[in-house]
């Protein structure tokens, strides 16, 4: 593939061809499983945006003029590739964030949904048309491309999270340019080489590698019309700020502290496995990960200890191995920052019932792993309750009664998912209702809207209007357009100086 290749410096994509850029900043790509250094990635700088932006922004007009139903057809190949290389891609998010493997076959399965579901884009496109809003006169509506549209993507789903984009924003005829996380690069390339292939013309989609110098220049510059960003809450505050005052359509997605309420008829089995899955699932790093359980009356002495039997016997080892269920942390800083706080915990009094700090996996010493941890008897002043840590650490927190479960979620600054787990219809129907959050499960753990549905959280889950992809995606990338006809053998002469109304 002329785009991604093993063992090359991680470079960009700009007018479909990798460039290096003009820049000699470089940052190591780890293997999280050995600790390896596996690649340089080549960090971008001002000119190398300038030159991605003016790529897309030549490539806009005559791409915005391609019939919808064309672009779709290539969305429709591009859809083709990514089905048939989709374990390639997978094995390259493994090496690079380090999920296991399966886990990384689901992200892919999730991002080639949205690539479908843009295919629908001419029908998704469809204005709406009154005829004889007066005598003579129609009007209608249609939706036209932003323009150029930049990505800024988070570590945790290289493949999954730049699909919640970039299929919506080129069907809808913007063109692109995406910035994914330094940390797994790779996996952007990948699919920058698939959608040549599919015949995407040169300039649509481009790719700049890079950290907050790449960030700044595309949130500044006069050029991009629109940022989709998805990552950490500070600095989704700060792209939504920095966005808005450049004049730019702004989508931030941010951080999540997800609760689980467990209800006493909850099946308690059922409980524990969307516990562990969805606590420890990927090593808890992901946005919609369970960190909260939140167990009302008398149901925590029943689930407490069943949590902590599966807990102790968590499967960590290279994400590769068919038998893990979790893999190593992303990166070493972010290590020491879990396991801080698994000490934070144990200062602030929880109970530490599983302590899953400093595993040593066998031919693996290196790696960058730790096991699952589980804390009970979590308070809501706690740094741990309160903080979004993003590892495999579950906070048990009890509470008396449905309305204190409720309270203590409305209560917290995220808003992005929350499940609850009852056999109460009564219960679930008030929960849904009276939930302050943006994505809710019942008796679902990891309630992520499918593609034709649109995701997003609440208070400061996320900054912005909009939802990420879905019918919300469609209209974050194209803006409203309305048009009144009237030909000159329908029309009444004389000038009006009186607001026109209906005759
Ligand atoms: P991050 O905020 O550190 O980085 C996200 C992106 O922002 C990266 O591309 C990074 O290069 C860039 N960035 C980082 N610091 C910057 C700065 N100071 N200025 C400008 N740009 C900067 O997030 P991460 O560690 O890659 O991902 C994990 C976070 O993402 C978690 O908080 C998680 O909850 C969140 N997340 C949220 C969702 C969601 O849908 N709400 C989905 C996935 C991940």
């Amino acid at each position: 593939m002329q785009a991604y290749t093993d063992s090359a410096d991680v470079i960009h994509f700009i007018g479909g061809k990798t460039e290096r850029g003009v820049g000699d900043r470089t940052q190591p790509v780890f293997n999280p499983a050995t600790g390896a250094i596996a690649r340089r990635l080549v960090l971008g700088e001002l000119a190398d945006v300038n030159a991605a932006v003016a790529s897309a922004k030549a490539a806009f007009p005559e791409w915005r003029d391609t019939p919808p139903i064309r672009r779709a057809r290539i969305m429709l190949r591009f859809l083709e590739l990514m089905n048939q290389r989709k374990d390639e891609l997978a094995a390259i998010i493994v090496a690079e964030h380090g999920k296991v493997f399966s886990d990384a076959q689901g992200e892919v399965a999730r991002g080639i949904d949205v690539i479908e579901f843009a295919a629908g884009i001419p029908q998704l496109l469809k204005g709406d048309y009154t005829e004889q809003v007066s005598r003579g006169m129609d009007n209608w509506t249609v939706r036209q491309p932003l323009g150029v549209v930049a990505g800024i993507t988070p570590f945790n789903f290289p493949c999954m999270v730049p699909c919640w984009m970039f299929p919506v924003a080129l069907a809808a005829g913007c063109t692109f340019v995406l910035k994914p996380s330094e940390r797994d690069p790779s996996a952007s390339l990948f699919m920058a080489a698939l959608l040549k292939e599919a015949g995407l013309p040169d300039g649509v989609f481009n790719v700049v590698q890079g950290d907050k110098v790449v960030v700044d220049a595309l949130l500044e510059h006069r050029d991009v019309k629109a940022v989709s960003f998805v990552g950490s809450t500070p600095i989704a505050n700060y792209i939504y700020e920095t966005g808005a005052r450049h004049g730019k359509r702004v989508q931030a997605l941010g951080g999540a502290k997800n609760h689980m309420v467990v209800m006493p008829d909850a099946d308690i089995e059922q409980t524990v496995d969307a516990l562990i899955g969805a606590g420890y699932g990927s090593a808890g790093e992901r946005c919609m990960a369970i960190s909260v359980a939140v167990l009302v009356g008398d149901v925590a002495d029943k689930i407490v200890p069943r949590l902590a039997e599966r807990a102790r016997k968590l499967v960590v080892k290279n994400g590769m191995e068919p038998d893990a269920e979790m893999g190593p942390i992303v990166t070493r800083q972010a290590l020491e920052r879990i396991e801080g706080y698994v000490a934070t915990g144990i200062e602030e009094g929880a109970t530490l019932v599983v302590d899953g700090r400093g595993l040593k996996v066998p031919g693996h010493e290196n790696g960058f792993f730790t096991g699952g941890t589980l804390f009970d008897h979590v308070t809501p002043e706690m740094r741990i309750y309160r903080e979004e840590i993003f590892g495999p650490v579950l906070s048990c927190v009890r509470v008396k009664d449905f309305a204190e479960a409720v309270q203590l979620i409305n209560d917290h600054e995220f808003g992005n998912g929350v499940a609850c787990f009852t056999r109460d219809g009564n219960v679930a129907r008030e929960f849904g209702r009276q939930i302050e959050v943006g994505m809710v499960g019942i008796n679902v753990p990891i309630p992520v809207p499918m593609a034709w549905q649109g995701f997003g959280g609440w208070k400061r889950s996320l900054f912005g209007d909009m939802h990420a992809y879905g019918e919300e995606g469609v209209r974050f990338y194209t803006k409203q357009k309305s048009i009144m006809q009237r030909w000159p053998e329908s029309t009444e002469k004389g000038a009006e100086f009186s607001m026109p109304v209906a005759k």
